[in-house]
């Protein structure tokens, strides 16, 4: 058995930021809330994407280290983990958003130095993080059943219980926001986790693990396995103890993850997948408070956000003006640069393999006979850094409009009314994020209604309240995430129904 084999025990780095905050890093698979070395014998490199250099490396686990973790997981579920009075695993997790807020300088500069989003940007994420950890916890003693009366002869009510094992997998993107958003319902629920972060962006997935094991949480509880996804990821699909697997991710992957969830052992699915989200102007939008929502839906994160409004339709009365003024804004205000450089709005791309796709789809739109009105360019030689890009005088049938780039790269179509509008936005096979500016409340709530996403953003875009659900329609997946309503995936339903003689 995997967890009789002796684990090796693996010291920290010591490292400093680039904005000169020096930490210890923990570079082992974290199980059974020790820092180990992986039985693949393997490292992943972590770079840097604004310098290119790698910062440090990490194990990199194996199938075998995924059921060392898996096993420790399910004792710590069978533990008292599982059953304890909630409050006392939510006092856990209070303990840990505190320290992740008294640390959260620290945590912003690891999560740009690792994923090379502004630090600004991440200072946001790292609030957004403390907040959900708290909201989460404050659910654990109120993820109740109900009382069901079929008259004088019954008594029935049901329990919502944890499902066990939940094997998570997350992307680079918002490597600790969306750790968090997967770890603390888990726990509030009193479930048991193995994580995957994506191979790019281990290093908060890390630290958080280590300051799990500060505030106390009991052995195996959190499990930490970054690795290939291929290897990793694939084993925790499979794997016959995971009761619930959660992914974020490409929409190809995610089908992937569904039939193999399914054939393995039917385990519960959570899918948060692609985008290509419409953000309609309508005539009469105030542009003051257009562009600022426009540029947050595009080139927030450099554009690699699932929900990102890629897809700009403008109302034909507003279309010239607001095409000269997003130009203007754009090239006054997004300055692209170092993530330390607090002028700069927009860091760099994540990995090589994104950037490539990005550029790759900046010459797609323009053989597909798109307009640049700004950018479609790389800044510099070293980093992955691009220039926010806008294409006007698209069509419907081109690539750039109907698939996915995730980068800063948008594209902006031209409607006529409501239902010439509403078409055009829901014609796509995603349905994640949608957003409308307009100053008409009837206009507001005609076109939420219409709109075919799992969040409407009315006069504001990407932005996220940890008690406000997300997730998608169609192809962008199933399940939700935060609100009470995450807490459908993380629990099952026991009907008890009891004759009275
Ligand atoms: P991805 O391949 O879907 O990766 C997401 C996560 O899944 C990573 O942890 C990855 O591990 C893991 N993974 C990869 N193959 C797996 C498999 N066969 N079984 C289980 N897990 C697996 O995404 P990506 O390659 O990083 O980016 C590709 C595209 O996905 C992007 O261009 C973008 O369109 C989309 N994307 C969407 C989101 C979102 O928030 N919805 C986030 C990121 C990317 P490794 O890192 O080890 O490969
Ligand atoms: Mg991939």
């Amino acid at each position: 058995m995997s967890s009789t084999i002796e684990r090796t025990k693996v010291d920290s780095a010591k490292i400093i930021t680039p904005n000169g905050l020096t930490y210890q890093q923990p570079v082992g698979l974290f199980i059974n809330n020790e820092f180990v070395k992986a039985q693949s014998g393997k490292t992943l490199k972590v770079e840097d994407p604004s310098t290119e250099e790698v910062v440090v490396e990490v194990e990199s686990a194996s199938s075998e280290d995924v059921n060392y973790a898996v096993d420790c997981a399910e004792a710590a579920f069978n533990s008292s983990w599982s059953t304890r009075d909630p409050r006392e695993r939510a006092r856990y997790l209070f303990k840990l958003a505190d320290l992740v807020e008294e640390r959260k300088e620290l945590i912003a500069s690891i999560e740009s130095m690792d994923n090379g989003k502004a630090l600004a940007l991440a200072r946001g994420d790292v609030e957004l993080v403390i907040n959900y950890i708290r909201v989460a916890a404050g659910y654990a003693d109120k993820i109740g059943g109900r009382t069901i009366n079929t008259g004088e002869n019954y008594v029935n009510y049901t329990l919502r219980e944890p499902v066990g094992v939940c094997g998570q997998i997350i992307p680079w993107n918002f490597p600790l926001m969306m750790l968090s958003w997967k770890i603390a319902p888990a726990l509030a629920a009193g479930n048991t986790v193995v994580l995957k972060p994506a191979s790019p962006t281990p290093l908060n997935a890390l630290y958080f693990a280590s300051l799990c094991k500060e505030v106390g949480i009991p052995a195996g509880v959190v499990n930490i396995v970054p690795g290939p996804g291929r290897s990793v990821g694939d084993t925790i699909t499979n794997h016959p103890k995971i009761r619930k697997v959660a992914f974020t991710g490409s929409t190809e992957i995610g089908r992937d993850i569904a039939v193999k969830a399914a054939q393995s052992n039917l385990k519960k699915v959570t899918l948060e997948l692609g985008g290509k989200s419409a953000h309609m102007v309508f005539d009469d939008a105030n542009l003051e408070k257009t562009l600022p929502n426009l540029v947050n839906g595009i080139f927030l994160n450099a554009g690699q956000i699932c929900s990102s409004g890629s897809r700009i339709y403008v109302q034909e009365g507003i279309y010239d003006r607001l095409l000269t003024s997003f130009k203007k804004y754009i090239e006054e205000n997004i300055k692209v640069g170092s993530p330390f450089d607090e002028s700069n709005f927009q860091g760099a791309i994540n990995n090589k393999s994104q950037f490539d796709t990005i550029m790759n789809y900046i010459s797609i739109g323009q053989e597909e006979g798109a307009k640049v009105l700004t950018g479609g360019v790389r800044v510099g030689d070293k980093g992955f850094f691009v220039r926010p890009t806008v294409f006007y005088d698209v069509t419907e049938d081109m690539r750039i409009v109907k698939e996915e780039i995730f980068g800063p790269v948008v594209t902006i179509s031209k409607f006529k009314d409501i239902e010439d509008g509403v078409a055009m936005a829901n014609d796509s096979e995603f349905g994640l994020g949608a957003g409308i500016e307009t100053e008409n409340i009837s206009t507001a709530l005609k076109v939420s209604k219409k709109l075919k996403a799992g969040t409407v953003w009315v006069n504001t875009y990407n932005d996220f309240d940890a008690s406000v659900p997300f997730g998608g329609c169609k192809q962008s997946g199933y399940g939700r995430e935060m609100g009470e309503e995450v807490f459908e995936a993380y629990t099952t339903v026991k009907a008890v129904r009891i004759k009275l003689d």
